[in-house]
């Protein structure tokens, strides 16, 4: 029996509630196919254990973390702790240390679910995020703190390799896709040294790929682009920054953010990746029962996709589609279930797959 080893680290607000969803979904799944076992370990790092030790991420966790197949990731952030505290305590140092560079987000509309577009059934969309550098490299600082000549800079650092490696990842899922299509986004009309860069490492690595086809795209007329013509896109590749927002559109698009999951993945395999639903804490429902648990299965087959267990993947998505098309969802897609309704019923169709 193949054992994949798995760290959950649920972290904060409703990202509990999701996560222990989601291993009752995997665990079952595991069960009902037989051929493997997921052996997960509970990592306690949040909010609530940084304000007891100070840290987020105790001395040696990433050594710790390292050793396990795949990370399995809640949310993180707290109402009494800095957001910026929180994302560059826990997530943040996991994704750069890990160099999980490639961050995944597929947005389509699930059966049963309805997105806020009259065409909205044409969406079917990857994604593909820069994830250690860009906007977020974390380069800056502050200097005359708190008088009136305070200055703060926030560098964005773009590099050759960091964009050669995001847009050949890019390049390499689109021609495995039946549009083989991949849309550049960018800025380099009001951002002139990274972005500039950014695109003509997209030019150089697209001679690699005759097969795929490619235009171009300022994010901002890509914003109108997804909401007017969603047909037109297939693939897409943004940077750090403009992929987060792009991809908080595409799962409001697609029906809500609690549908939405997304990888973060070495693709070299030299550090484990991270699969976890693209929300965040969401304080407003925390306790009520009612986060929509869908994202997280769907990270979950995204993770078994990744971990060489495809055919459980499959199953997976099937049951999440079958319960889509036919349970109560959660009051964010406007039904009365709860998170353990979904969740029922998401085991039930595996079951009787
Ligand atoms: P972050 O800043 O980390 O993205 P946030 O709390 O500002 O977190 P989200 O948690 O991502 O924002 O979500 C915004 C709103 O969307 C939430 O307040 C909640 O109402 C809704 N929402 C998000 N995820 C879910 C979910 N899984 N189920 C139901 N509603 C959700």
């Amino acid at each position: 029996m193949r054992t994949h080893r798995i760290a959950a680290i649920p972290g904060d607000g409703i990202g509990t509630e999701v996560v222990a969803a989601g291993i009752e979904v995997l665990q079952e799944l595991a069960r009902v196919d037989g051929t493997f076992e997921l052996a997960f370990e509970h990592l306690p790092w949040g909010s609530r254990y940084y304000r007891e030790r100070g840290t987020y991420i105790p001395e040696g966790g990433l050594e710790r973390l390292r050793a396990f197949d795949a990370i399995y990731f809640g949310a993180v952030g707290s109402l009494d702790v800095p957001d910026h505290v929180s994302l560059w305590g826990l997530r943040l140092p996991i994704c750069q240390g890990f160099d999980q560079y490639a961050n995944v987000r597929p947005a389509r509309v699930l059966p049963g679910l309805k997105s806020p577009l009259v065409n909205g059934g044409d969406i079917d969309w990857v994604i593909i995020r820069e994830n250690t550098e860009g906007e977020y490299s974390g380069s800056g600082g502050r200097v005359h703190r708190g008088l009136p000549d305070e200055v703060a800079t926030e560098t964005s650092v773009f590099t050759r390799r960091g964009a050669e490696r995001i847009h050949r990842f890019a390049f390499e899922l689109a021609s495995r896709r039946p549009a083989k299509h991949l849309t550049l986004v960018t800025k380099s009309n009001a951002q002139r040294h990274g972005m500039v860069l950014w695109d003509e490492v997209f030019f150089a690595v697209a001679n690699d790929y005759p097969d795929v086809r490619w235009d171009r795209e300022l994010v901002d007329a890509v914003t109108t682009r997804m909401v007017l013509k969603p047909k037109s896109l297939d693939v897409l590749v943004a940077s750090n920054l403009h992929a987060d927002i792009l991809s908080d559109l595409a799962a409001a698009l697609a029906g809500s953010l609690g549908v939405a999951p997304t990888a973060n993945l070495n693709p070299e395999r030299a550090f484990p990746s991270m699969f976890e639903p693209i929300h965040g804490s969401a304080f407003d429902i925390v306790g009520k029962g009612i986060a929509n648990p869908i994202g997280t299965f769907w990270s979950g087959a995204m993770m078994l996709e990744h971990l060489g267990e495809s055919a459980a993947a499959a199953r997976l998505l099937a049951a999440i589609e079958r319960t889509t098309a036919s349970a109560d969802m959660t009051p964010d897609l406007g039904g009365k279930g709860t998170t353990a309704s979904v969740t029922r019923a998401v085991c039930d169709a595996l079951r009787s797959a």
